[in-house]
Order: structure tokens, then sequence, then C-alpha cells
């Protein structure tokens, strides 16, 4: 494989294979660099359905692989590979990763986030027995069973909703009196008859034998702790962003997000930030195609520019 390119798009989620089919079909060369596979979180969401252009819905899988073979149809190439290392301040970047180094005239950062954790003893060591923080993914190992799900907003109300339909109970702790999570979600999960709210509660620690028996939470209003017994736990109280790699070289706000508005435009000339890594107010498939699609454009003026 070529080791230099036009441009070079770390990650492979709508964000990332937008810029790249964009980028190709004007004419650049461009290599997607992605640890796992397309879609990136998207390809944990089991149904889209705020997608346009698919009216029964589509699986978030589905949709990443097709916008893999969409760009990789005018050129694009894929090499599944981990960034180790970054140089991003020349004129030419150059790329570290697993199966090599790549060089690039232009970069795109499109690494998306990561679920938050909740930051209490032993939620990493528990993984896998009984924390989980993807109900689309790890939901069908709880069928018939007792789970919690921690947070109120869209991914934990679509959470408890995916749970709702597998387990026999589901118990959604909030630390608020009230969900946060767009309407849609409210009156489904207020009438769902096996899923109850524990409200202005946090959790403040996991119970445990050889895997999660339940939490305690705690009142937030009232101080009071209480236990709830549960085979499962949920956590979806939001992301952080996956910019460690760029964290020295690239400006980013007090949270860890990319600093760049539309023009999806870093603090370095070349390197270009889009999806949910990027300073944004709406983090969804759409608004990380509509940054892949910017990011192309803008890479195409500063080539011409830099590189006439
Ligand atoms: P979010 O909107 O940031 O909500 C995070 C929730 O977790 C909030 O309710 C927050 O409580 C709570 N929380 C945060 N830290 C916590 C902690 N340490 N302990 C306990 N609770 C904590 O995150 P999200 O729900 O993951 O959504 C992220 C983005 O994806 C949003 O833009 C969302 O619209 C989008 N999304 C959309 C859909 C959809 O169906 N359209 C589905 C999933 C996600 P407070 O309310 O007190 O801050």
């Amino acid at each position: 494989m070529a080791q230099s390119f036009d441009m070079i798009v770390i990650g492979g989620g709508p964000g990332g294979y937008t810029a790249a089919l964009y980028a190709a079909r004007a004419g650049l060369s461009v290599l997607v660099l992605e640890k796992l596979s397309a879609g990136g979180q998207m390809a944990l969401t089991n149904q889209i359905d705020n997608y346009p252009g698919f009216p029964e819905g589509i699986d978030g899988f589905t949709l990443g692989e097709q916008m893999q073979a969409q760009a990789e149809r005018f050129g694009v190439m894929t090499e599944l590979a981990e960034v180790t290392g970054l140089e991003l301040s020349g004129e030419i970047k150059k790329v570290e990763s697993s199966e090599g180094t790549f060089y690039g005239k232009t970069v795109v950062i499109a690494t998306g986030a990561n679920p938050r954790e909740l930051d209490v003893p032993m939620e990493r060591e528990l993984v896998g027995r009984g924390v989980n923080y993807c109900a689309a993914c790890d939901g069908m190992f709880y069928k018939g069973k007792t789970v919690i799900v921690v947070g109120g907003g869209n991914s934990a109300a679509a959470d408890a909703m995916i749970l709702s339909r597998i387990a026999k109970k589901v118990i959604l702790v909030h630390r608020r009196d009230t969900l946060r999570a767009t309407k849609i979600y409210h009156d489904p999960l207020m009438n769902a008859p096996n899923v109850e709210f524990v409200w202005n509660s946090q959790v403040s620690e996991l119970l445990f034998e050889s895997k999660l028996t339940g939490v305690k939470v705690k009142n937030i209003l009232s101080g009071e702790e209480s236990v709830i017994e549960a085979d499962g736990i949920f956590v979806s109280i939001g992301r952080k962003p996956a910019s460690g790699l760029v964290r020295d070289q690239v400006a980013l706000d007090e949270s860890g997000y990319i600093r760049a508005g539309e023009s999806t435009e870093t603090s370095v000339p070349g390197v270009f930030a889009v999806g949910d890594v990027r300073t944004k107010v709406l983090r969804q498939v759409v608004t990380a195609v509509s940054d892949g699609a910017m990011a192309a454009h803008y890479a195409e003026s500063y080539l011409a520019e830099q590189f006439k």
C-alpha cells in the first residue's frame, strides 16, 4: 500500500467515511484508519430512526458498512489499524499506527467519543460481570433478569426502552427528578409495566460476589442510602471525546472536545475534526456526516492553497 495520501482519516464512523467519500470524489487520495469496524459508536446502535432515507430505520452496523462500501467505490482505502502517534505540525503530517507509518497532507480526526464511566470502585473490574455500557450490544444477556440503567438523557432512555423488551425489570436511576431525554421517550417509558424510576439518586457503590449483585444508591436530597438488587447495570451517562491522541497538538475545550467550528478546521492548519469529537451542540449521525462533507471541502481548499 502507498504510504502517502492527500488525506488520512482517523476513525471510520459516519463523519470519517463521509469526509473520505467527498474527498475521493474530489480526486484526492484517501486512507481511512479504523481500529475495529466501520461505523464507530453508531455500529453499536441497533435501530437508527432519525437518519433520513430509511423509512423503516436501519441498524447502525449495516449503515456503517454501507458508508464504507460507498466511500471505497470511489477509491478510498481502509486499513484496520490502531493509531499510536501523530505529528501534526509540519506540512506533511505523520501518522504512526499498529500497521506502520503513513504520511498525509491533511488529517481528519474522526475518533468520536467513548462511554463516560460512573467512577465508582470496581467499575472496570466488573465489566463483563454485570457492568455494561451498551444495551444494544449486551442487553440480550439479561433476558428475564433485573437491570439498572443509570442516566436521564437520550441514551439512558433508549437503553431503558431496549432493555424493557428483554429484561424482567428495568430500574432507571437518575440524579434529577425528571428525564432530560426528548419527549418521545417519556410516555412509553412511564407506561411500560416493567420500568421503575429512582429519582434524585446516584449510584455510590457496586455490590458483587463473583459478579454484580446490586448497587448502593444515595438519595442526593436526603442523603439516605439504599440497596437495589440487580443482575446488571447499564451506565448511560453520556460520552467523553476520544481526543487523547491529539491532546498536546490541537486546541481542546475544557471537556476535551477538539475546538473546531462548522468548517471543521482545528487550530492546526491541514487538520480537521469531524463528528462527536468536535465541539458542537448536537451529536448525531446526521451532524457527523455533515461535518465530513465540510472537512473535505475545506481540505480541498487548503491543499489547493498550500501545495500549489
Ligand atoms: P447526555 O444527553 O449528556 O445525558 C447524560 C445523562 O447522564 C444526563 O441525564 C446526566 O445527568 C447524566 N449524568 C452525567 N454524568 C453523570 C454521573 N457521573 N452520574 C450520574 N448521572 C450522570 O448524554 P447521552 O444521553 O448519552 O446523549 C449524548 C448525545 O447523543 C446527545 O446529543 C443525545 O441527543 C444523542 N443521542 C440521541 C439519541 C436519539 O434517540 N436521538 C439516542 C442516544 C443518544 P444531568 O441531566 O443531571 O446532567
